[in-house]
Formats: structure tokens, C-alpha cells, sequence
């Protein structure tokens, strides 16, 4: 939905404005800002007690409350405004006094006809969100609003134009949503994905909301608009809804993107609309237009006093902030010397606790990086830091080979045991210093015509016997001899 007050001016494309008819060979560059509305994971409704769950049978979770019935009032939901505080100070906003407001309109998914959000006083005002890469994307606001219930029309093409008729369930009207609106700071699809990707685990991290793109529960609506590269003021914009995965939303803003492109190339306008985003086809279509915009005559909700949070309440809320995917890769940075944005993918995984120790216990940061980035894709199971340490000391000194690094540190993953139990039992233990030379000098006198040649021939001969002797003593070691011992060994008994 748009609402909000507006935060930047658009631009009306006249002739001679930059981009109408563009010269060909002009740089375009897309600009992106988010709405992106997250459902609360509270036990109940925003201002009512029924159940706020996924599912169930249609129209099992509701009440006199969130179906809108005649002398019926709501009651703010304290878990709800407090999940609202915890998203807007992990992103830095300011949590203000805020005002909830009616918005108008009638859709039959909605029995109140007015869905009941903040309008120009929100929870959340400001802040940001640092991806990965180090970009750091503004917020303008995340206010709080109730969910609508959900339409299925039937027959069709599944739109209501054509439907032979609709059913309503209304489990999902009222569910708490938090509605977190970027300003325009995103320049590709790409950015645009990393951004959801990064707000989700922030989301997840606080506890706010289970970020189900799937279930809804996280929905995205993308504005969209393209300039000459260098413009420093913004195109006319789109707005792109349905859109249910990131993927979608990577498709989606890559096609709406070329569409205004090749608009404006060929010296057309885009008209600032709504537009709906059709996965199977893979492009958007007008929905309605600004000009046609529903004027949602928003006022004060009569029923519900100003929402004002002690600030004693706010400081134990942003107290009790877990550490947040920003910060996890800001830590493991320090510890590992590595750059943020190479530390995603682990922080991502949950495995940046277990790095951190394992370079704490004083294994190289690069080694304990790779492990986990390569090997431990699956899970790092019952594997312990201080295992992981040992194992990659064992790695690092000869020890093991590569295989059986990979071998054991499998094994460690389901066993939880040390690295020198699961060698041990595996038969990986590396043949000792003593027990090699004793091998060595055996297989010496066991080939006297090969040791001859190999003390006495040429260059070219020497190599060859090196290397039958080598061999010699890597079958009779089951391979677990270090190469490099066993050449300084036989140079020694050659007397070289
Ligand atoms: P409205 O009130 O019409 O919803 P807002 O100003 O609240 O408009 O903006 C809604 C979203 O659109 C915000 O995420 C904002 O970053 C984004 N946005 C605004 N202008 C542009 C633009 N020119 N191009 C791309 N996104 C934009
Ligand atoms: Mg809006």
C-alpha cells in the first residue's frame, strides 16, 4: 500500500529533460527504494486476542474485534509495539511517540473498511541498514499497521475482474505487520536482494518476525525508476507488487528497469503507476495509476490513545538487543583481519561463534575460513572449536593429507570426538620419526641391486630409484609417511 507521506519530490519528465529521448549510447542508472512489510510473531492479533498463526482451518482465528462487528473496540497488543521497538533500534531509528490513524477503503478483505496503521506519526523514524557489502541503506519509517485477510477467487483467471466468485478467510486480518520503508538508495536488483536478505536476518536476529517470503509473512513491494547515469534528480517511479521470493524481486526489478529504459530511449514517458508483477510471464502490468489513487482519508483512530513508550521501557528494549548480522561480521572481522563482506556467508550460517573461538584458540583465520566456507556447508554438527583448531595445526604440520583432513573433520562433525581420536581409528596417524627410519633401512637392505643404482647411477638414475624407494616406503607405511622425511631419509643413508 502507499502511504506515508511522500519523501521526494517526482520528476515529470518534459521534452528536453534529460532522458527524454536520450542520445543513444546514454547510461542509464535504476534507483530502487523498498517497502517491505514484515508480520510480527506475536501470540495474538494486534488488538485482539485471537490467534496469530500461519494456516489453520480459513476463519478459525478470529473474533468479534478483528472481523470489524458494530461496538466492538481494539486493544493494543504490548508485544507487538514492543517487536515494532526492537526492529527500529537494531536499525538505528529513533522510537517516537506515534499516532495510529484510519486509512479508507473498502476491499471485502477488510470488514472494517478502514484498515487501522500510522500515518504521519510512525513508531520508527530514521535509521539505516549496512549490507554486507558496506552500503549503508537510509530507512524513513517502520510503523505499525494491521494485516487484511486474505481473497481467493474462484474461477477465472484467479483475479476478481473475472472471478465466478470469492471466498474471504480472515486468520490473517489483523495479524501485527511492521512496515519498513527504504528511502531510494538502491541502485541494482541485485543491491535490492541484498538489502532483503540483510533486513530478514536482522528481522530474524530480533525475534520479530519469521521472515517467510513463502508464508507472506515477509512481502515486498519495490519502487522503482531509471535516470541518465550522473542525474542527480530521480525518475518517475513505479511501484511493483507481488512479488513473493527474492528471486521474483530480482526478475521483476531487472525487467521493470529495461522497461522504462526502452520508454525513455525512445523518447516516451513512464507514467508513475502501480504494477503488478506476473511470475510466469515475467512482466509487470499497469495496476492502477497514481492519477486514479485512492485517497485513503486518513484521521486519528477515535479508538485508541496515543501510543507514547516509557522511555525506561525503550532502554531495556534496545539492552536486551541480541548482536546483529552487522555486528557478527564487524567482530569476526577484527578477529580474522578479514574484510565484512567475505564474512557474510559465515555470520549468515550461524558459524562465525565457532570461527571466532577456533581463531581465538590460535588457528589461522584463513584455514578456519575455508573449512567452514567449503566443507562445512551442511552444518558444523558436534565439531567444536578447539577440534577444529587441532585439526587444522594437524593439516597445517603434515600430519594429514588434504583427503583425510576432510575425512576426519566429517567425522568430527557427527561424533563431536577430537582429531586425533577420529585419525587414530582411522588409521591416519602419521608414521613417527623413529618407526620411518626403521622402515627406511629396511626396505634399503630388503633391495640392495635398487640402492646400488640409486647411490652410484647418474642424475636421471638417482631420481628414478628416489622415487621407487619413496614408493616402496608408502606401501609399507599405508601412505601415511611424510614425503619430505622420507627424501631427507634416504639423502641421508645415500650419504648425500
Ligand atoms: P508514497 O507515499 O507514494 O508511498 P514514498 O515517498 O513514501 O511514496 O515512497 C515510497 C517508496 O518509494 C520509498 O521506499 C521510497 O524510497 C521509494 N521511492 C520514492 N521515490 C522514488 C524514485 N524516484 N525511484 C525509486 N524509488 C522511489
Ligand atoms: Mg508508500
Amino acid at each position: 500500500m502507499s502511504d506515508g507521506p511522500g519523501s521526494g519530490a517526482d520528476i515529470v519528465w518534459e521534452a528536453g529533460s534529460p532522458g527524454l529521448g536520450a542520445p543513444a549510447g546514454t547510461e542509464w542508472e535504476t534507483v530502487i527504494g523498498l517497502e517491505v512489510h514484515a508480520e510480527l510473531l506475536t501470540r495474538t492479533k494486534l488488538f485482539s486476542a485471537s490467534l496469530n498463526s500461519f494456516g489453520g482451518e480459513p476463519n478459525s482465528h478470529i473474533d468479534p474485534v478483528c472481523l470489524g462487528l458494530p461496538g466492538t473496540l481494539p486493544v493494543l497488543n504490548r508485544h507487538a509495539v514492543e517487536l515494532a521497538m526492537r526492529v527500529g533500534l537494531a536499525l538505528g531509528a529513533e522510537v517516537r511517540p506515534s499516532i495510529f490513524a484510519r486509512k479508507n477503503y473498502y476491499y471485502p478483505d477488510m470488514p472494517k473498511n478502514y484498515q487501522i496503521s500510522q500515518y504521519d506519526r510512525p513508531i520508527n523514524v530514521g535509521g539505516s541498514l549496512e549490507l554486507p557489502s558496506g552500503k549503508v541503506v537510509g530507512i524513513v519509517r517502520a510503523h505499525l499497521e494491521e494485516d487484511t485477510g486474505k481473497s481467493t477467487h474462484v474461477g477465472g483467471a484467479g483475479r476478481i475482474d473475472d472471478a465466478a466468485w470469492s471466498l474471504v478467510d480472515y486468520n490473517r486480518a489483523g495479524v501485527p505487520l511492521l512496515e519498513i520503508v527504504s528511502h531510494p538508495d538502491l541502485r541494482s536488483a541485485a543491491e535490492a536482494r541484498e538489502y532483503v536478505t540483510e533486513l530478514r536476518a536482522t528481522l530474524l536476529a530480533v525475534g520479530a518476525s519469521d521472515g517467510k517470503m513463502e508464508e507472506g509473512s515477509l512481502r515486498v513491494d519495490a519502487n522503482v525508476s531509471v535516470r541518465p547515469l550522473g542525474s542527480a534528480e530521480f525518475g518517475t517511479r513505479c511501484e511493483v507488487k507481488n512479488v513473493n521470493s527474492l528471486r521474483s524481486l530480482g526478475r521483476a526489478l531487472e525487467y521493470e528497469a529495461r522497461r522504462q529504459i526502452e520508454l525513455l530511449s525512445s523518447g516516451e514517458r513512464v507514467a508513475q503507476e502501480t504494477r503488478h508483477w506476473n511470475e510466469d510471464t515475467g512482466r509487470t502490468s499497469p495496476l492502477r495509476s497514481k492519477e486514479e489513487a485512492t485517497d485513503y482519508r486518513y484521521f486519528p483512530e477515535p479508538d485508541l490513545v496515543p501510543l507514547v513508550p516509557d522511555p525506561a521501557w525503550i532502554e531495556q528494549v534496545r539492552s536486551e538487543l541480541p548482536l546483529l548480522p552487522r555486528q557478527r561480521r564487524h567482530r569476526l572481522a577484527a578477529a580474522t583481519g578479514r574484510p565484512p563482506a567475505r564474512l557474510a556467508l559465515v555470520v549468515e550460517r550461524g558459524q562465525d561463534e565457532l570461527a571466532l573461538e577456533a581463531t581465538e584458540a590460535g588457528a589461522d583465520p584463513e584455514a578456519v575460513l575455508k573449512h567452514l566456507e567449503q566443507n562445512l556447508a551442511d552444518g558444523t554438527g558436534r565439531l567444536t572449536a578447539a577440534g577444529l583448531a587441532g585439526l587444522i595445526t594437524m593439516e597445517q604440520s603434515g600430519e594429514l593429507t588434504s583427503n583425510q583432513v576432510k575425512e576426519v573433520l566429517a567425522e568430527m562433525v557427527t561424533s563431536g570426538e577430537s582429531p586425533a581420536t577420529v585419525a587414530r581409528r582411522a588409521g591416519f596417524e602419521a608414521v613417527g620419526a623413529g618407526e620411518l627410519a626403521g622402515v627406511v633401512d629396511r626396505i634399503i637392505a630388503e633391495h640392495p641391486a635398487e640402492w646400488q643404482r640409486l647411490c652410484a647411477g647418474d642424475d636421471r638414475e638417482r631420481k628414478k630409484m628416489q622415487g621407487f624407494f619413496t614408493g616402496q616406503v608408502m606401501r609399507a607405511t599405508k601412505g601415511q609417511a611424510n614425503g619430505r622425511d622420507v627424501a631427507a631419509l634416504l639423502a641421508d643413508r645415500a650419504g648425500a
